[in-house]
């Protein structure tokens, strides 16, 4: 099996560090023209000028805080008009600060769910019309371990991931009949910007080293190591392939064997 996603069109949110930029370098590699997503424009175009230097085919950027809802319509819609439809979307953003449920304020949710659900409404209704268009859509979602596992002190996330999966889920069997399938990839521990401040944080409230807490996950994992982000990648260049079609609707965890459950 070789993986070819040449002259498809993929759009990838979060693009300009961690998991979202090492899908985004793992399409590239499969041949994917990109729009990358991230609210850093300096970051977005050091990536841009990176993925020029070693691929040919079509790369750019929008720089936008993806929250900024009826923004976010707008200028996607501009660059669809100019770059033309996609057939692979990558829903990824900034995972919510830590902390408990019981001590979370409405506002943490209401900005965690502006900030991945509805964006990626916002992002559905752009995409859709082009996807039914070409009869192959690939909706990709980056949830968490947390949606099938509540992680601890993780309050805020755990119930965002649940709400992304019920949506996918939903969407999955709305949108097959147009060849249009919905998968989430749950990430375990992968080695990100955000890991590090997760372990930093959780290592302070438990009054020890950010070594011990690292350890500590390391030994919660059968594989016995923390993940590379480059593996999330080889998940979403699957599932963004044609050799997925049959593939919907489903939570892909990435996770080392984490979770628990069959
Ligand atoms: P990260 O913080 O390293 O990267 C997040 C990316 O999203 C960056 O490009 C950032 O600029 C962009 N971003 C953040 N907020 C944005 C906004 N409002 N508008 C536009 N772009 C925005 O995080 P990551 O580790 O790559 O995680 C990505 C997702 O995966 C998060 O939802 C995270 O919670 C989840 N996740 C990560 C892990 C892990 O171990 N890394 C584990 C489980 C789940």
């Amino acid at each position: 099996m070789k993986i070819n996603l040449s002259n498809r069109n993929a759009l990838v949110l979060g693009a300009s560090a961690g998991l979202g930029l090492a899908i985004a370098e793992q399409f590239a590699e499969s041949g994917a023209n990109l729009l990358l997503v991230a609210r850093r424009e300096n970051k977005l175009q050091k990536v841009i000028k990176q993925l020029q230097e070693k691929y040919n085919q079509r790369f750019d950027y929008l720089a936008i805080d993806i929250s900024n809802l009826e923004q976010l319509r707008l200028e996607l819609q501009n660059k669809l008009e100019q770059f033309g439809n996609f057939s692979i979307v990558v829903n990824n953003s900034g995972g919510p600060s830590a902390g408990f449920a019981i001590n979370a304020r409405v506002e943490e949710y209401e900005a965690a769910f502006r900030q991945q659900l509805f964006a990626f409404q916002i992002v559905l209704d752009v995409v859709k019309p082009g996807m039914v268009e070409q009869f192959y859509g690939r909706i990709i979602n980056i949830t968490s371990i947390g949606a099938k596992q509540p992680i601890p002190n993780l309050g805020v996330s755990n119930t965002l991931r649940g709400a992304v999966t019920s949506w996918a889920k939903t969407l999955s069997r709305e949108l097959a009949p147009y060849g249009i399938t919905v998968n989430n990839i749950l990430p375990g521990f992968i080695l990100t910007d955000r890991l590090i401040s997760l372990i930093d944080t959780e290592a302070k409230r438990k009054g020890i080293s950010f070594e011990a807490e690292m350890q500590f996950r390391q030994s919660q994992v059968p594989v016995g190591r923390i993940g590379k982000p480059e593996e999330i990648g080889y998940a979403a260049t699957f599932l963004a392939s044609e050799y997925a079609a049959y593939v919907n609707g489903i939570n892909f965890p990435v996770d080392g064997g984490f979770l628990s459950s069959i």
